[in-house]
């Protein structure tokens, strides 16, 4: 199969599983996960109906913005950020899915500050609790979301979680139900309903129609799209 195979038979399924769960299959967004990926195998995704690109590393983000790789699709940071790199990727990105401290939180808040716009993010939760992963812990939630509700440059918009990799099917369904309770947690206390805190990103190829069934509203696809990749070097989240 060709990558246009691969796009729409993902597709196929993310509708299938959102059907399955008496949801709106449009209500589930597609992100290719483009790690190593060059900018033709990016602009041929995007030819073949990849409407949302997610990028882990800013050296990549900022080349393929450099080349203009992302023309027709939105542009998504989902790696691990470090607090020095924020200049690169505020105001660059739609929507940064790992915000994972109150320091880079603040640091996003002011560089978006100085650009005068206002940053879309996402938390980033280990929930399975994973000494290795990035991410706050379920209890630091709370605490980390009135900080980014209370940044005035920033746009809380939801969670993101990288659960481990299920040796079983299903296996991750309890990490996915736990994301979307925590998720609605935060919609309670939100008193300002102009806040659109909807999104749940989370799934990846091994998983992505269990964390759709959860109730994930956009699940970031890499190998399922583009093949195996070669092994990664340095810090792959
Ligand atoms: C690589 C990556 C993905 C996609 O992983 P696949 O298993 O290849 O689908 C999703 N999310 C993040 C944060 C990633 O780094």
């Amino acid at each position: 199969m060709d990558l246009t195979q691969h796009v729409k038979a993902v597709q196929d399924k993310i509708a299938a599983a959102a059907l399955a769960a008496g949801r709106d299959p449009a209500s589930v967004t597609l992100c290719a996960a483009t790690k190593v990926q060059t900018d033709s195998a990016i602009r041929a995704a995007i030819a073949a109906g990849i409407r949302v690109c997610g990028e882990n590393r800013v050296q990549e983000l900022t080349a393929h913005l450099a080349a203009g790789a992302y023309a027709g699709a939105e542009v998504h940071f989902i790696g691990h950020l470090q607090t020095n790199k924020v200049k690169q990727v505020v105001g660059k990105v739609a929507l940064i899915h790992s915000v994972d401290s109150e320091k880079l939180l603040r640091a996003i808040d002011g560089q978006a500050e100085k650009l005068d716009l206002v940053q879309d993010i996402l938390l980033e939760v280990n929930v399975a609790r994973e000494e290795s992963k990035g991410g706050i812990l379920p209890e630091q939630l709370p605490a980390l979301a009135e900080a980014a509700l209370s940044c005035p440059h920033v746009r809380l918009r939801g969670l993101m979680a990288i659960p481990p990799v299920a040796a079983v099917s299903g296996d991750n369904r309890k990490y996915f139900a736990q994301m979307r309770h925590f998720l609605v947690d935060i919609i309670g206390k939100i008193a300002d309903n102009h806040s659109i805190v909807d999104c749940l990103s989370m799934g990846m190829s091994g998983d992505y129609e269990d964390a759709i069934t959860e109730g994930a509203t956009l699940v970031r696809v890499g190998t399922a799209l583009f093949g195996p990749r070669p092994p990664m070097t340095g810090s792959a989240h």
